[in-house]
């Protein structure tokens, strides 16, 4: 028999969540929310250092990879999305960042939607906010910030002496410091603010699932994946979403929605599905032997990532974890700190101290994020190197490189091929020379002399912007933020896929809700600002609107 609910969630992730939280809060209403991965009952989920152990783990991770890329100088990249509940808020950094007021400004021109200025976007962060400046409940007095809801934000439990030099330096430089990145305008330096709870990760599923996990009218179920969704016309003529096939522990199904499906899949497989729905460029589907239901060209178009260029520089006269975590007596103490006081390096971030500033002075706004360690290793996955040092990765917060998520069969169980496109444009190479200018300018004030830092990484070798455009392509890798592949923007503007409430283009009762939404993607990290779009979604509907 077929089961039927009155809401159809695909994807428990980030977005899927807190959709799930919001929709089940009205009894009269059955919500199903469909996860292809399992539990997030792993112990690394939540020990915030465990993300080391998630990326690139069947148990949690997707494990796609990039098609061999061009700016990359041939290489290809692992490109991690989070498979369990919570999705990639149960592998990511934890970093909290809103971006900046601009970003959705824009949103509102491309649309022609004032939901999206910034005034209203900031009420929907502070919807789900629990900061630590307000424990308990009420709002700052600047209205910037909430207590009380199920987000939680708090402050770093450490510091390291070559990071506090770090925004000396970048002072020393000209560029502020900031205890605030989160006001709408992120320029300057400072700690990131994290999801974290007391030292643990705090991911979607227990900000907004646990809580709710006993209401009769909520039902999870875990290693299901969707594998297409059901399309029929209405009496009317018009094409319409029925439900989806689903895999549920290898048996397949079919379930019904009898009022939405909504698509939360994330930036890389909402678009997948879609095209294996048979939605999507025409040519794309019936090279894979799809049969079209719907052409809707933009579908995994318009891929925008961020591209994180690792410079690395080995120093002295100063601890860094690679020291720190080389002998049996270091790691003995900071599993000890971590287990007594809940902090120290396992309860670190992958990056701790930021910085937002402008790549050159031509530059409008600030439109490169720092993310400062204090650490060293060659790649992802490599051993710390056996020298003290710290890697101080850059990236282009608005790049202009768009890049593609595409069918390789019509499997529904084979991955897509992702191709970034990554330093495609002069703009982006340009910016990318710029702002390891900007490092290198950095790591050479006053304040980092002390640790007479050596530039191992790109190389000091590589000066002119040729060579550093170039060299981007071998110290870049994804600072994983993929946004846009089902992008919103006017039924007249032929490459967009949703409508500014995020209802897919000639298909009723479908939206879409996740990153992959974003025109363009946010000045930050993204995560935050993909909640803050399922909570305007969940909204419009409840409300049917
Ligand atoms: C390693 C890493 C570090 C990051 N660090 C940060 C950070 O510090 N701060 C920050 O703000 N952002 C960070 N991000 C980015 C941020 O986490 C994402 O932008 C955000 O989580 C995207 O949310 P989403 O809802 O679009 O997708 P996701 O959270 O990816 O959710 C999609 C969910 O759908 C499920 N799914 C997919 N396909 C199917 C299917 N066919 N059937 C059923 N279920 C399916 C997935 O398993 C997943 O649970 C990071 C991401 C990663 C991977």
């Amino acid at each position: 028999m077929t089961e039927k609910f009155d809401y159809i969630i695909v994807g428990a992730g980030t977005a899927g969540c807190l959709l799930a939280n919001r929709l089940s809060a009205d009894p009269t209403k059955n919500v199903l929310l469909l996860e292809a991965g399992g539990k997030d009952n792993y112990h690394w989920i939540h020990i915030p250092v465990g993300y080391l152990y998630c990326i690139d783990n069947p148990r949690t991770d997707w494990r796609f990879r990039t098609e061999k890329e061009q700016g990359l100088n041939g290489r290809s990249l692992l490109y991690p999305r989070g498979k369990t509940l919570g999705g990639c808020s149960s592998i990511n950094g934890m970093i909290y960042m809103r971006g900046q007021a601009r970003d959705y400004d824009n949103w509102a021109k491309l649309t022609g939607d004032d939901d999206w200025l910034w005034p209203t976007c900031l009420d929907d962060f502070k919807a789900h906010e629990d900061n630590y400046r307000l424990d308990g409940s009420g709002e700052t007095a600047d209205k910037k910030h909430r207590g009380g809801g199920e987000w939680r934000v708090e402050k770093q439990r450490l510091s390291w002496e070559v990071l506090d030099s770090f925004a000396l330096a970048a002072e020393q430089s000209g560029i502020q410091r900031t205890d605030d990145f989160n006001t709408g305008d992120n320029t300057g330096s400072g700690y990131f603010e994290v999801n974290q709870r007391s030292g643990w990760r705090w991911n979607t599923s227990k900000a907004f699932i646990r809580s709710i996990k006993n209401r009769p009218n909520l039902t999870v179920w875990t290693h299901a994946h969707v594998e297409k969704l059901t399309l029929e016309k209405d009496s009317d003529g018009q094409l319409a979403c029925k439900g989806v096939t689903v895999l549920v522990e290898g048996v397949k199904k079919t379930v019904e929605s009898n009022i939405e499906t909504i698509l939360s899949a994330g930036a890389i497989n909402s678009p997948h599905i879609l095209q294996l729905s048979g939605i999507g460029d025409p040519l794309d589907l019936k090279a894979n032997g799809i049969e079209v239901q719907h052409n809707l060209s933009g579908v995994g178009k318009n891929l925008q990532d961020h591209l994180q260029l690792r410079t690395i520089f080995r120093v002295e006269n100063v601890k860094t974890l690679n020291e720190k975590a080389s002998t049996l007596l270091g790691k003995a103490s900071i599993g000890l700190e971590y287990l007594l006081k809940r902090s120290g390096p396992m309860s670190m971030a992958p990056s701790q101290m930021g910085v937002f500033t402008k790549s050159s002075p031509e530059q409008e706004h600030s439109n490169i994020e720092f993310h400062v360690q204090p650490l060293s290793l060659e790649a992802f996955g490599d051993p710390l190197h056996p020298w003290p040092g710290m890697t101080v990765s850059v990236c282009n917060l608005n790049p202009t490189s768009r890049g593609t998520v595409k069918l390789k069969s019509s499997d529904p169980h084979q991955g897509p091929a992702i191709a970034p496109n990554y330093l495609t444009t002069a703009e982006d190479k340009q910016v990318a020379a710029d702002s390891i200018r900007v490092a290198r300018n950095i790591m050479a004030q006053q304040a980092m002399m002390q640790y007479k830092p050596t530039e191992i990484k790109p190389g000091q070798e590589h000066s002119t912007d040729e060579q550093l455009a170039k060299v981007a392509g071998d110290v870049g890798t994804t600072i994983f933020h993929p946004a846009g592949t089902t992008r919103m923007g006017h039924a007249d503007d032929v490459e967009s896929v949703v409508d500014s409430h995020l209802r897919v283009h000639g298909i009723r009762a479908l939206r879409v809700v996740d990153a992959g939404i974003m025109p363009t993607i946010t000045s930050g990290n993204t995560n935050s600002p993909t909640l803050m779009i399922a909570e305007k979604a969940a909204r419009w509907i409840a409300g049917s609107i």
